[in-house]
């Protein structure tokens, strides 16, 4: 791909990326935006059922107390008294004695010269089964005095005057309220204050939320006073996405989009960071093969019982030209995934030749190589390993191989390999021993020579975790299967003891013993022990604390 082509195509998943992001988040904005309304739609209409409540209480009240006051009817006594009421009142504005149909007297007038004749009701309900019939007159029929002008609620002989923008108050746009009366006797409400709305009785009754031609309605109903309400709002509607997508404005969704698309580049972008660091590692790695960059670090591997060196895994170690050391762990499986790690393999059989040639000749020494599972079916491997062997004339049980248990598992190829290995002399290991699927009869038909039981395990050694328990069934099946046992990651005097005991003539190898490091110093380390072999435990307790990494 030509690099302007390249950066189209960069440009495009960044884009790409911020686009989904920000259309996901948006979308989620939405919800939760929809949401929040509707919760506050809920929050508004408690709200409004509560002053309902509380303006049926307060005429009830009046209701109750003048109807059966004990003072004569119209009395200065009971107009003061109305007065009092009305002066304490939050919604009550004044109140009249009534009776056959004509009003005598009202807290604001007093006394009338000549009683008024009633308004015709508008509404006639019962608000509860047995409960004496409410009258509901609207404002305008009514006379009685400036500040009078109001609904009439009429109740056994008392007429409270409501302020009828009592609901037209509480509106707080884009929500509004609807105040009703609730007939018990007919199962009805009955339109009395603020916004009209169209929701039935039955609706109104129901109680639940209710979407129509975008407004979405409210409803709900005291459980202890004769009224309902019904609180509106057309924006909510709206984000619910049926209609007016762009009429309103959506603020947490356009904030939530932008977060998004943030969000979305910035994975488009690491992706496209990943993709360019595996490339260049990539490159970087072919570079460094073929500069011959990387090197071989050597671990000792000790017999458990005289803690001798017997050997060394030869484990790759690469220093890039930045000087960064890349560990193996990293660039190993990114030789196998881009198909070379055959050069790699070659390269480290180079390194060990060269470095432990002499000492690997005698055929009392041995040292391991890591193989991949691509080399086992690589026919120039076993051309290079011979050439190699013969030329240096080192026998080949000098040298012999891990393979890891997960990548013969997977691959039934692996076990030719193994058998033309194990034919020619060289020793095979199984690494990483107990982290695969391993199985008896797995191990049975795979023909290794020994298991070399993974760091987890080790490490479990002397503690209660779960994977302890499986280590003396690892080791009862290595000795069953007559396996060679070699423990990585001993890290403790402890952890030594154990298998020491557990399994005669096991090997081990880990920082107790030394840590991996260049050809030169492993060669030092292994004449140290050679001429003072008694101190072989006193120096692994010297190396346990302080050599560091190769
Ligand atoms: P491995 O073959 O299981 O090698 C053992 C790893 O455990 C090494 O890590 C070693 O440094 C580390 N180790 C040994 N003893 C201890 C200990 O006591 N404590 C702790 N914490 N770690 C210990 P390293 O060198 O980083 O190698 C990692 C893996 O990379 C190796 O695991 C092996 O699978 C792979 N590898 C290394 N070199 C090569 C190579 O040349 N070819 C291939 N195919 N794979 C290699
Ligand atoms: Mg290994
Ligand atoms: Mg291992």
């Amino acid at each position: 791909m030509s690099s302007s082509r390249q950066r189209a195509g960069y440009v495009a998943l960044l884009v790409c990326g911020g686009a989904v992001g920000a259309a996901l988040a948006f979308q989620a904005g939405r919800v939760l935006e929809f949401r929040l309304a509707q919760e506050a739609l809920r929050q508004y209409a408690d709200t409004i059922l509560h002053v309902a409540e509380a303006t049926a209480a307060e005429t009830a009240a009046a209701a109750h107390q003048f109807s059966a006051d004990g003072m004569a009817f119209c009395s200065d006594d009971e107009i003061a008294a109305m007065r009092r009421f009305v002066y304490n009142a939050a919604f009550v504005k004044d109140i009249g004695r009534e009776r056959d149909g004509l009003l005598y007297c009202t807290s604001g007038l007093g006394k009338l010269p000549k009683p008024l004749p009633m308004p015709e009701p508008v509404l006639s309900y019962f608000s509860a089964p047995q409960s004496a019939q409410i009258d509901i007159v609207p404002s305008q029929a009514l006379a009685l005095a400036p500040n009078s002008n109001g609904i009439l609620v009429a109740m056994r002989g008392v007429t409270a005057v409501l302020n009828p923008d009592l609901y037209a108050n509480l509106d707080n746009p884009p929500m509004h309220a609807t105040g009703l009366a609730r007939d018990y006797q007919h199962q009805v409400v009955i339109y009395a204050f603020g916004h009209l709305d169209p929701l039935s009785s039955r609706e109104v009754l129901a109680q639940r939320m209710i979407e129509r031609e975008g407004i979405l309605y409210q409803p709900l109903c005291s459980s202890s006073r004769a009224v309902c309400i019904v609180a509106s709002e057309a924006r909510t509607a709206m984000l619910s996405g049926h209609r007016g997508y762009f009429i309103s404005f959506p603020f947490t969704s356009v904030l939530l989009s932008v977060i998004g698309a943030i969000f979305g580049i910035s994975i488009a972008a690491s992706i496209l960071l990943y993709f360019h660091r595996q490339r260049s590692l990539e490159r970087r790695l072919r570079r460094a093969i073929r500069s011959r960059q990387i090197v071989c670090a050597y671990q000792p591997i000790v017999d458990l019982e005289t803690h001798a060196i017997v050997g060394a895994e030869a484990l790759a170690r690469w220093t890039d030209d930045s000087g960064e050391s890349v560990p193996p762990d990293v660039f190993i499986p990114v030789a196998e995934d881009k198909g070379f790690i055959g050069a790699v393999t070659r390269l480290i059989l180079d390194r060990v030749f060269e470095d432990m040639g002499s000492l690997l000749a005698n055929g009392s020494f041995h040292v391991t190589v890591n193989l991949s599972i691509s080399d086992l079916g690589d026919p120039r491997f076993f051309e290079y390993l011979e050439r190699g062997l013969k030329h240096n004339s080192i026998p080949p049980q000098s040298i012999g191989f891990e393979i890891t248990e997960r990548a013969t598992a997977l691959h039934g190829d692996g076990q030719a390999g193994i058998a033309r290995l194990r034919a020619t002399g060289h020793a095979v290991y199984l690494d990483d021993f107990g982290t695969g699927y391993s199985s008896l009869s797995y191990l049975h038909d795979l023909h290794a020579d020994a298991i070399k039981i993974d760091r987890a395990f080790t490490c479990t050694v002397g503690t209660e975790a779960v994977t302890a328990s499986v280590v003396p069934h690892i080791l009862d099946m290595a000795l069953r299967l007559k396996l060679g046992i070699v423990v990585e990651g001993i890290e403790t005097e402890e952890q030594a003891d154990y298998f020491r005991t557990a399994f005669p003539g096991a090997r081990g190898q880990g920082w107790l013993f030394g840590r991996p490091v260049p050809a030169l110093e492993f060669q030092f380390q292994l004449r140290m022990r050679a001429a003072y072999p008694k101190t072989a435990r006193a120096m692994d307790d010297a190396a346990a604390s302080g050599e560091s990494d190769a």
